[in-house]
């Protein structure tokens, strides 16, 4: 297994991608704490990786409340005694143009697409400096690398995160702790709900994955997963500052 021994945090980690993650993360061998905003998720996912025989808690965590954040991670990796992977997953996609987008929703996207990720890993960074080696993976999107249609706030914010990623990955090299960021593209998930509704409905959604994404169809959690556990584990020890796109060409 990759991940024998290894302590990994994840954030919005009771659905879709960040869910995956987690299962797969534990899978591998890590012990996981799954975090959630919604508790009842959090622990589904705990449980379901408890019953395939892994190790994982649940705790109800919203990553929007900088304190609690920093006080989980501190006192997740207390409690394992160690921290080597951290998922900050959570996020938000406010669509619009920029007159359609108000102040207060472009301050929610920075809070909770960057501002969460920079308080995540100025929380796990002290930790896995001392341990001399730790993986922090920050989900973006393959917004953060594309310009989308009619989504100001959520594509600044995803570009913006991956700005910071790279010059994390650039201070903390020296420490061996590897900051790279996760760009995923067209996954079916709860989190595509505005967009669906922006498109005008699911018929819509479907006719513009089939024409818009290269390969013609969405991406699973379960594909995101493996990019997960690719940047979690010593298969990309050499690689930092970088943004994985997985997104069937989505971006190109
Ligand atoms: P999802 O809707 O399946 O799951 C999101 C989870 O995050 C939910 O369990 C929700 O309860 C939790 N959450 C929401 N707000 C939170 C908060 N403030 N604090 C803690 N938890 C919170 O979504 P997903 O598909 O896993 O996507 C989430 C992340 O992935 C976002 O950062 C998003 O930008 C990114 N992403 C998703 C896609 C996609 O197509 N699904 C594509 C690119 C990037």
């Amino acid at each position: 297994m990759l991940l024998e021994d290894r302590v990994a945090f994840v954030t919005g980690g009771g659905s879709g991608i960040g869910r995956a993650g987690a299962l797969a993360l534990a899978a591998e061998g890590a012990l996981v704490v799954v975090t959630d905003r919604d508790p009842d998720r959090a622990r589904a996912v705990a449980e379901e990786i408890a019953r395939t025989g892994g190790q994982a808690e649940a705790r109800a965590l919203d990553v929007s409340d900088a304190a609690a954040l920093t006080a989980e991670i501190a006192s997740g990796a207390a409690r394992h005694g160690r921290l080597d992977i951290l998922h900050s997953h959570a996020g938000i996609q406010i669509p619009g143009r920029l007159e359609e987008v108000s102040p207060e929703q472009m301050d929610a996207s920075w809070t909770l697409n960057v501002r969460s990720h920079f308080v995540a890993a100025r929380a796990a960074m002290p930790v896995m400096k001392a341990q001399g080696k730790g993986s922090i993976i920050i989900t973006s999107s393959n917004s953060g690398v594309q310009y989308d249609r009619e989504m100001i706030a959520y594509a600044t914010t995803k570009h913006a995160v991956i700005a910071m990623t790279r010059q994390k990955a650039v201070d903390y090299a020296r420490h061996n702790v590897r900051c790279n960021a996760l760009c995923p593209g067209f996954v079916d998930t709860p989190f595509n709900d505005g967009f669906e509704s922006q498109m005008g409905g699911r018929r819509a959604l479907e006719d513009y994955v089939a024409r818009a994404i290269p390969m013609g169809r969405w991406g699973t959690p379960e594909e995101i997963a493996q990019g997960i556990v690719f940047l979690a584990s010593d298969r990309s020890a050499f690689m930092t500052g970088h943004a994985l796109v997985i997104d069937g060409a989505e971006c190109l």
